[in-house]
């Protein structure tokens, strides 16, 4: 072992550097610090052998750590013995080298040491390795559930740990943020009650309750409420959030939450702080300046314009409608639609009938469900070509063109339906798709905007009942509270969406403060008043004791994260993820539990078949 040395430790907080003096065991510097100036110097370094080549005489080995790399030589008519050791080294032992800091005769302009090298001598291995399941490179030679099942390997990787480093760069810039506005960081607790409006909820037994379970939090929300009645008025929490809910690429069973609250707080105070926070991380992570204030889009305007709440605006391809153009000419399909709506494609006329042929194949997919889609494409001359030039004349097919402003060159793409909601739901997958096609949704290029004046309500089938569209906490426009008892379905809330790039990054409301009006909500979320008093009983117990009026929103971090690191599914930005199956193959979780757990539990587990 080395003698302890003070060292000018650098610490990469990609992309800011930042120099810190402390005790280090074990090197003198990282392998992702030393330059020309350093020439001469003696160093030891410590890391992973990524890489070992031998030519002639001499052994090179790039060494790796989370700094960087750096090539060692090993001279063997120079020192004979320890270039031997050298050769023994196999890929990923952890190693120790000391040795003088010299000029490279081949410089290698990739790295930014690349223009030193270390001639070694002295050399010790730390830790021998096994052959790796895969190679430790950015293009990796290892599957998924390969890089999973090691994911400590997989973290070597720089592609995978510079998504940890944004992440832990986010975190502080957001921390700083909030610190700056007098806001607080306060933990929430993790074993709660269970709220089963909402997702389901993750439960854990408890021992010392026999038959009874805690709930892992869907997230701090009423907790948050309960720390703005306490009086403090400005809160955030960085906070792990559980949800049992079906996997996507961009779900995962737990998940981090920034999560904010404010007292004394409208809707636009709180829209204003947190799109200074987007904008902020906007600057310091990715350099991009947002001076234009977000648009604040109602709720049903994106729906009639983009068919989404959470409409993806780096590019055009807006709704129009065409009910008044298209309805009464004998097509029934259109006669006996509710609405027919499509989207122009700028200059993609000559679309081939295959291609076409595929939209309409995505369209008919059962997770889109459209029944079929009509083409028109206009043509050089300006006529107008269409898959329904039977039942409409030229005149017909020039009003829609001219609906849409469309030129020689463009396709129109027509969906119909009987059901306008689910058809503008289908018109948006088939802009996106579109747009994917044609490389328009450019993950360099950010489109931020908030949605607002969400309803209140939304009816869900399954349970055959109005339920929260946010949650039973969100605040109704109070211009519509009248509505509460009549139409309750019409009740604006006020509750906002941040949206970017088609992905809803935050969310939140104004909250009721006012128990009467709480207990009416819980009333039309079809609660009994004693199952409201059992499950929130708490929550309108503390609005009785002068409640103030609060709002706020959280953002899903994890989401941010990858938005801003460019990356297609979140678990690339989470140092553990689980699997599609909510499982961590790396832990082998879930699992049985051992007989003596259950029976201290006293949890008898009876799997139906
Ligand atoms: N608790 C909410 C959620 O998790 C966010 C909020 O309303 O603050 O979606």
């Amino acid at each position: 072992m080395i003698s302890l040395r003070r060292t000018n430790y650098l610490l990469l907080l990609s992309p800011v550097y930042k120099k810190q003096t402390i005790f280090i065991m074990y090197r003198t510097h990282t392998c992702g610090e030393l330059r020309l100036s350093d020439v001469n110097k003696k160093v030891t370094l410590a890391g992973w052998v990524q890489r070992l080549r031998k030519m002639g005489g001499m052994t090179f080995i790039d060494l790796r750590d989370r700094y960087g790399i750096t090539q060692l030589v090993f001279n063997e008519s120079v020192n004979t013995a320890l270039c031997e050791d050298a050769n023994k080294l196999g890929r990923e032992f952890c190693i120790q080298v000391i040795g003088t800091v010299s000029e490279r005769s081949s410089k290698n302009n990739a790295i930014p040491t690349g223009d030193i090298e270390i001639i070694a001598d002295k050399l010790t291995i730390l830790s021998t390795s096994d052959v790796p399941p895969f190679t430790i490179e950015d293009n990796t030679d290892g599957g998924d559930d390969l890089r999973m099942k090691y994911r400590y390997l997989d973290l070597r990787r720089s592609c995978v740990r510079k998504n940890l480093e944004l992440r832990h760069h986010m975190t502080t810039e957001i921390r700083k943020y909030l610190d700056n506005l007098g806001f607080l960081e306060v933990e929430t607790p993790m074993l709660i009650g269970s709220t089963p409006e909402g997702a389901r909820d993750f439960v854990v037994p408890s021992r010392m309750n026999p038959g009874q379970f805690y709930a892992l939090p869907q997230s701090p929300q009423t907790l948050k409420q309960l720390l703005m009645v306490a009086g403090f008025d400005r809160y955030f929490q960085i906070v792990k959030c559980f949800r049992d809910e079906d996997l996507r690429a961009d779900r995962q069973p737990e998940f981090t939450q920034i999560d904010c609250e404010m007292s004394f707080v409208e809707q636009e105070d709180v829209l204003n702080i947190f799109e200074g926070m987007a904008k902020h991380l906007f600057k310091v992570i990715r350099g991009v300046d947002i001076d234009k204030p977000f648009i604040r889009m109602p709720w049903i305007e994106a729906m009639t314009r983009f068919g989404s709440d959470k409409p993806d605006m780096r590019f055009g391809m807006e709704f129009v409608e065409l009910m008044d153009v298209l309805q009464g000419f004998g097509f029934s399909v259109f006669d006996d639609a509710k609405y027919i709506g499509g989207i122009c494609v700028e200059g993609a006329a000559t679309y081939t009938r295959k291609q076409l042929d595929a939209l309409t194949d995505f369209v008919k997919k059962p997770q889109i469900g459209a029944k079929g889609m009509v083409y028109a494409r206009i043509q050089e001359d300006g006529n107008v070509k269409s898959s329904i030039d039977k039942f409409y004349t030229q005149d017909t097919l020039q009003k829609i063109k001219a609906k849409f402003g469309a030129k020689p060159g463009d396709l129109i793409l027509i969906l119909s339906g009987n059901d306008a909601m689910k058809t503008r739901k289908q018109l948006c997958e088939l802009r996106l798709k579109v747009a994917d096609d044609l490389g328009l949704r450019d993950k360099n290029k950010f489109a931020l905007l908030w949605v607002v004046d969400f309803p209140l309500f939304e009816w869900s089938d399954e349970e055959n009942r109005l339920m929260a569209t946010h949650h039973p906490f969100t605040c109704p426009n109070l211009d519509d509270v009248p509505l509460l008892d009549t139409h309750p379905e019409k009740v604006r809330a006020i509750a906002y969406d941040m949206v970017c790039n088609g992905i809803e990054v935050g969310g939140g409301s104004v909250r009721i403060h006012d128990s009467k009006l709480q207990d009416k909500m819980f009333k039309i979320l079809g609660f009994t008043e004693e199952r409201a008093q059992q499950q929130f009983g708490f929550l309108m117990r503390a609005f009785k004791y002068g409640a103030p009026p609060h709002a706020g929103l959280a953002y899903g971090l994890d989401r941010w994260v990858s938005i801003m690191a460019g990356l297609d599914s979140i678990r690339d930005c989470i140092a553990f993820p689980k699997n599609n199956s909510g499982r961590d193959v790396m832990l082998d979780a879930p699992a049985q539990l051992e007989q003596k757990q259950l029976d201290e539990l006293q949890i008898k587990v009876d799997l139906k078949k």
